[in-house]
């Protein structure tokens, strides 16, 4: 559709100015290492989201932002955006529990081109159940792969997953989790097998979905799920339960859904 370029452009604007202005607010999306933690916040109760803006003043986006994550996807204009240029390579990666989330740590080397813009990959981890919706629909995990750029923003992927075949490179982060095994064990990983086939997207300008919630944030959420076991589901289910941000509304952005 003719909109396509005006739109993205304006997405692109709005990312870039909320990414200045918060620069170096990475928060769990980004978060190096276990002991990185802020003030206690978590998934319920009196340190749950609702509260998560009175736990710090750095969380006042939680609450008073106008552009947070997640969203539910639907009501998207199609758009003439690039595909996404994600080249990851198979590297040793970290496996820890965040407190918050299952975390793998990618080794440097990975990167990820979007609207123009470089990024590297920084780590990814697992919710569950899915943080976005896809046209109302909540999917039993979401996999967000969080990529810096030089600026201090981020670009995150996420990727939707269902029933259906066991997913090997998830079934070989949950041996390591289970196997809690020494600092310097790094499985390989062949990150692209946690991709669809089909590429894909939905992009909007969005924030953190854990505290301190900046909207530094471009979102790339892919549209065709991957699979993942019963099991494997149960797994993370397990490990860390309703690890999901509530739905925010969209306000005054934009979505749009790639034409591919
Ligand atoms: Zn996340």
């Amino acid at each position: 559709m003719g909109l396509g370029n005006s739109v993205a452009a304006a997405v692109t604007a709005a990312v870039a100015l909320s990414g200045a202005a918060l620069a170096q607010d990475h928060g769990h999306e980004a978060e190096a290492t276990p002991a990185a933690h802020g003030p206690g916040w978590s998934y319920r109760g009196p340190t749950g989201p609702e509260y998560w803006s009175r736990l710090d003043t750095a969380f006042a986006a939680c609450a008073a932002g106008q552009q947070e994550s997640p969203i539910d996807l639907s009501g998207a204009v199609s758009a003439d955006l690039e595909p996404l240029d994600l080249q990851w390579r198979r590297l040793p990666a970290r496996v820890f529990d965040t407190g918050h989330a299952i975390q793998v740590e990618a080794s440097p080397g990975s990167n990820l081109t979007m609207g123009g813009k470089g990024y590297q990959l920084l780590q990814f981890h697992v919710h569950q159940p899915s943080e976005h919706l896809l046209n109302g629909h909540r999917y039993p995990l979401e996999i967000h792969f969080v990529h810096t750029a030089p600026d201090g923003t981020l670009g995150v992927v996420g990727v939707f997953a269902e029933p259906g075949e066991s997913n090997a490179v998830l079934q070989t982060v949950l041996a390591a989790v289970a196997s809690a095994g020494p600092a310097d064990d790094r499985p390989s990983l062949d990150l692209t097998s946690l991709l669809p086939e089909q590429r894909g997207y939905f992009r909007y300008a969005g924030s953190l979905t854990t505290p301190p919630c900046s909207e530094t944030v471009d979102w790339a959420v892919l549209a065709e799920p991957i699979t993942v076991s019963d099991d494997q589901i149960e797994a993370f289910a397990r490990l860390h339960p309703g690890n999901t941000r509530p739905l925010q509304p969209l306000n005054r952005r934009f979505l749009l859904r790639s034409g591919q």
